[in-house]
């Protein structure tokens, strides 16, 4: 299966609030699918839909610890029924900001109620390093990424460095293209 090539920031894409998912075709399953694969060779414990340019509400995850079994998820149409008043500190990182991170904080558990690939309406509860990654992805399909949580200073220097390393990338593909 091919992957899908990840959108950077800053990119519009990354900054709009995406669409509900009316129907659980082949097509919104093979792109479940692949934004697994895409996210297990980032490598990555959870990707959104719009981080791969698609604009509609869905994510992937899978949390599990290396050499374990793995625990995939594709998570559709997710809302959050309720999280707790205990709030805890993660470093996140971006697969859409590679090589930034910052220490976020947010609530420690939630209940998660969403479609799944099948779908079925499902149900999770969530704590730990799960419930913060639910809670990152589920930004990214409102158009929020974990860096506008950040001072409005550290958040500048890093979109400016993404903005070098964006350009960087080009003129390398570029230069490719045409055998220099
Ligand atoms: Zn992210």
């Amino acid at each position: 299966m091919t992957k899908y090539e990840i959108v950077l920031h800053p990119d519009q894409k990354l900054k709009k609030k995406c669409l509900p998912i009316s129907e659980i075709t082949n097509e919104i399953r093979s792109i479940g699918m692949k934004m697994l694969e895409t996210m297990y060779a980032a490598p990555g414990i959870g990707l959104a839909a719009p981080q791969v340019g698609v604009l509609k509400r869905m994510f992937v995850m899978d949390c599990s610890e290396k050499n374990k079994a793995s625990e995939p998820y594709i998570c559709i149409n997710p809302e959050i029924k309720w999280v707790s008043e205990r709030k805890s500190v993660y470093e996140e990182g971006c697969l859409s900001i590679p090589d930034f991170y910052g220490d976020i904080e947010r609530p420690s558990e939630i209940r998660l109620s969403c479609l799944n690939e099948d779908g079925e309406s499902v149900e999770y509860y969530f704590d730990g390093l799960e419930a913060t990654c639910v809670q990152h992805e589920i930004d990214h399909l409102n158009g929020i990424l974990f860096i506008d949580y950040l001072g409005s200073m550290r958040r500048q220097i890093i979109t400016t460095k993404m903005k070098k390393l964006k350009k960087q990338n080009a003129l390398l593909s570029f230069s490719g293209t045409i055998g220099v």
